[in-house]
């Protein structure tokens, strides 16, 4: 992999290279952003074109020395990544203190040393006060990378020692041509996953698995019917989302793509109602239909619950409270005016 193969993000590449041929690179990042982006791997490939041991003029790694094949198979003894285990909701202490004793060692190979931590949104107050020792007094030559999804759920006393890089989602083009990579059989519609995944490319290829097709249809026929069973479609969510493992981000990609979902009809429902035409290319021909007020009503409830999920809300409770805004949108009414109580 070269600099030319990961597809946008072109400023965020271009800053890190500058900064490190003026000699001004800092010793820790902060990568924030949207999930399933490419903040992880520009981390690591920074950190490989730093290893390289003949790397080529502007700051490639060679991919062919074998400091390079030592990071290509995650296995450099300088370049260490790490993320949350994926059935605990918070770093836990003993590895974050593993992970910082192993980082102050001497460099292995006697060049630089990387240190890449995944899912810093799940860093807890202790855990994060022994990686601040790393942070403060980092070994010479060392570089870290810090990611997460935002900058408000990161502890002030981590996020004041890193340089902030914020990562926007990729465009649809963008998404398009990443997903053209990945050589997907059987997925016609690349154009409708790309504008309806937000950017994201782990969403882009949640929507690409047909199992999930079947599921996204469902729901929506479910959530239109003229008396939809609430009961039943929490279930059915909850069940779908814990079908992902122990792993509560991947629970959490999984409801964020089935809201994703949801968003993306309701979008397209707004455009019919809105200047008459037919749906260009109807995903699904679903049996009914909702009136205007609801569908800016099912809107408000997605945004709610996106909301919801960014601050960490319990998922059960964010999918219950999605499902019940859903079906009860047009009852609550919130862009009506409020006749009749005078
Ligand atoms: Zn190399």
């Amino acid at each position: 992999m070269s600099w030319k193969d990961i597809i946008g993000h072109g400023s965020q590449i271009k800053f890190l290279i500058q900064a490190w041929k003026t000699n001004r690179l800092g010793q820790a990042y902060f990568f924030h952003g949207l999930d399933g982006v490419g903040k992880r791997t520009i981390a690591v490939e920074f950190g490989k074109a730093l290893l390289c041991q003949s790397a080529r003029g502007n700051f490639e790694a060679c991919d062919e020395c074998p400091s390079c094949k030592l990071v290509d198979v995650d296995n450099h003894p300088d370049l260490q990544r790490h993320f949350c285990p994926r059935d605990v909701h918070e770093f836990p202490r003993e590895l974050m203190k593993e992970i910082c004793d192993n980082f102050s060692l001497k460099s292995s190979r006697g060049g630089a040393k990387v240190l890449v931590i995944d899912d810093c949104d799940l860093l807890n107050e202790e855990s994060g006060n022994i990686f601040l020792k790393s942070l403060e007094e980092p070994p010479p030559q060392s570089i870290i990378f810090l990611i997460g999804t935002s900058v408000e759920r990161q502890l002030e006393t981590i996020l004041s020692r890193c340089q902030k890089l914020a990562f926007h989602g990729l465009s649809n083009a963008e998404v398009e041509l990443v997903l053209s990579t990945k050589n997907i059989e059987g997925v016609p519609d690349l154009k409708r996953i790309a504008s309806a995944c937000g950017g994201s490319i782990s969403q882009a290829l949640m929507m690409t698995n047909p199992e999930f097709s079947k599921i996204e249809e469902f729901f929506l026929t479910e959530i239109i019917a003229p008396v939809p069973d609430p009961v039943k479609l929490i279930k059915m969510v909850v069940d779908f989302v814990e079908n992902a493992g122990k792993d509560s981000s991947s629970q959490r990609g999984r409801a964020r793509w089935l809201i994703q979902c949801v968003l993306a009809w309701l979008r397209t429902q707004m455009i019919v109602k809105s200047n008459g035409s037919p749906n260009p290319s109807p995903r699904f021909q679903l049996p009914g239909t909702v009136e205007m007020g609801k569908v800016l009503a099912m809107i408000e409830a997605c945004f709610q619950a996106e909301n919801q999920m960014q601050r960490r809300v319990q998922l059960q409770l964010v999918i219950q409270w999605w499902i019940d805004g859903l079906i009860w949108a047009d009852t609550v009414a919130p862009f009506s005016s409020p006749v009749g109580h005078v």
